[in-house]
């Protein structure tokens, strides 16, 4: 072909013999480049892409994105230059790369500066870019940028150079259209030579995006807890069968108006409970006020729950409404309800059958509608036969009760219960602790957790505060009162039993049985586990994780291990 070259294009070779490469077969839809199918794509359709990239990813993940696009039909034309220069020398055969780059519609290059020693692994090249397909679009949709902008283009220069050198070599744009200089200008060397060669090292990497993407997902889910901790539906671990049922139940309950009375030790989540039972009902868009009655001022404890008049007694300088009031429409939770006066206790029970009270010092008598849950860890029973509480009163809260059993008969919980407090605390410290010593599960597996859920809540957030970002918490740390490894010890409860443990013939048919079925090295036994976990949870891979006690990370991580995501 003697077409005459344009000055600036006279150290490349001629591009005739890259043009004849392309192929278009109509036919069956194809275009062909040499050996690999392209597509011709509006310049405008990949802008409007790079836009969604950057409004979701925000810029540095964009960049990464991008750059690794263009990394990869960088590295595909760099599998062609050799073959489709035959003989060529090694500057001919790599002025493939910037020659297909213009070729392909995306960008003009001319070479400014240029050594290559393949041996050696020596590259040094400068080129201007000119028409910058991706400048163009950049300034058509976000204006002048303060940083290059093309870095698709700089993925396809890194990815072919090094390909073709067989060493890592990135490039750079010091300048750029799309901030406003009249071209572009790159410069190529190998990644050792840059100052900044570990910060440009991740932007090869995928894992560094998908690994931001998962940790603000999980930053997200635990800021979403942090908002209101005591009424989402999913702040209940239930892996266990108790707490299932009881869930199943109290789904039940939930659409009808009955009052319910939370029971069970201190320290199970009875307010939990409570502002779960309200979100599963019709009065979930209205308040849910909680009013523990042992902690309201003595004296005082009418005027909190019905609200009192201006002049009513020394001090009520201003008529305000109560606990009762500011509950009208959702549901009033009562924490610690045999602490009220039998003086309250009376009141209480006329707002439950009447509908109607009185603030303290009020003439007149106000309408409300309130569904109450009741909770108390007393035996209301003997409270009534003690003349202690009204027995009216009693029966009229007594007609739903939820038992909610105490931590050590639901520990199928506790790995659950870990990474929601680990969760919870580390994002309330801006911590990064990443999980429980084998050591100390175990000792939380064997003791009996006298204050419950509240207690374990307490060593997690000790041991967050303890622990180092990326450690796991210890067990001397967090269990100074908990018995040590002594068997014996820990199951003795607090009225002097002891708590069923698997027995060691137990604990070898287990191991008799993982055996039987052929698990007999740790990774059929954690594939199998996986697998068990993923099914059970119906694929949700956030569940499986949940219910093995690892966070959605680590999971996924072990289920690519395994081919099984
Ligand atoms: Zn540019």
């Amino acid at each position: 072909m003697s077409q005459r070259k344009p000055d600036h294009e006279h150290q490349f070779p001629d591009i005739g013999d890259l043009r004849t490469s392309i192929r278009f077969d109509a036919g069956t839809g194809c275009i062909w480049l040499e050996q690999q199918r392209v597509m011709l794509l509006h310049t405008a359709a990949f802008g409007a892409l790079r836009d969604e990239l950057f409004e979701s990813l925000g810029t540095k993940n964009s960049w990464g994105v991008l750059f690794r696009m263009g990394r990869k039909s960088g590295i595909a034309d760099a599998h062609m230059a050799r073959r489709m220069r035959p003989g060529a020398s090694d500057e001919d055969a790599f002025a493939v790369g910037p020659q297909l780059h213009a070729l392909e519609g995306v960008v003009h290059v001319t070479q400014v500066k240029f050594e290559m020693d393949v041996d050696s692994g020596h590259y040094l090249g400068e080129y201007i870019w000119r028409n910058s397909f991706e400048a163009e679009q950049h300034l058509a949709s976000q204006g002048p940028s303060k940083e290059p902008v093309c870095w698709q283009q700089i993925g396809y220069a890194s990815g072919y150079t090094s390909e073709f050198m067989k060493v890592p070599v990135v490039f750079k744009e010091v300048e750029c259209v799309g901030k406003g200089d009249s071209h572009c200008r790159i410069i190529g060397k190998p990644l050792n030579e840059w100052d900044d060669a570990e910060e440009l090292k991740k932007l090869y990497s995928q894992d560094s995006l998908a690994e931001e993407l998962y940790s603000l997902q999980s930053e997200v889910q635990s800021l979403r807890g942090m908002i209101s901790p005591l009424v989402e539906i999913e702040s209940i671990v239930g892996q266990s069968p108790r707490i299932a049922a009881l869930l199943k139940m109290m789904e039940k309950a939930a659409n009808t108006d009955v009052t319910a009375l939370m029971l069970g030790e201190t320290g199970v989540g009875k307010e939990v409970f409570a502002g779960v039972l309200h979100k599963m009902g019709a009065r979930r868009d209205d308040p849910f006020v909680a009013v523990n009655c042992a902690t309201l001022p003595e004296g005082l404890v009418e005027a909190e729950l019905f609200g009192v008049e201006k002049g009513a007694f020394t001090g009520a300088e201003v008529s305000r409404a109560g606990r009762f009031e500011r509950a009208h429409g959702g549901t009033l939770f009562l924490d610690e309800i045999a602490e009220l006066t039998m003086e309250a206790q009376s009141k209480l029970l006329r707002v439950l059958q009447e509908g109607e009270f009185d603030r303290v010092g009020d003439t007149r008598t106000r309408k409300v509608d309130v569904r109450l849950i009741a909770a108390t860890n007393a035996d209301l029973g003997a409270l009534v036969r003690e003349g202690k509480f009204r027995a009216d009163l009693y029966y009229r809260i007594n007609i739903f009760p939820i038992e909610i059993p105490p931590l050590r008969e639901r520990m199928e919980d506790l790995p659950g219960l870990i990474i929601k407090f680990l969760d919870r605390f580390n994002s309330k410290y801006g911590r990064k602790v990443s999980g429980v010593m084998d050591k100390a599960m175990a000792r939380f597996r064997g003791y009996h957790w006298p204050g419950n859920v509240r207690e374990l809540e307490n060593i997690i957030e000790r041991g967050v505060i303890l622990t180092e970002d990326g450690e796991l918490i210890e067990a001397d740390s967090v269990c100074p009162g908990m018995p040590s490894d002594n068997v014996d010890e820990s199951r003795v409860t607090r009225t002097g039993g002891l708590v069923p443990t698997a027995a060691n013939g137990e604990q070898s048919s287990v191991f008799q049985a993982f055996v039987d079925q052929g698990l007999s090295d740790f990774d059929s036994f954690e594939k199998a586990l996986l697998q068990g976990a993923l099914e059970q949870a119906a694929g949700n891979v956030n569940k499986a994780a949940r219910s093995l006690g690892m966070s959605a990370p680590q999971c996924r991580y072990r289920l690519k291990k395994f081919g099984l995501n």
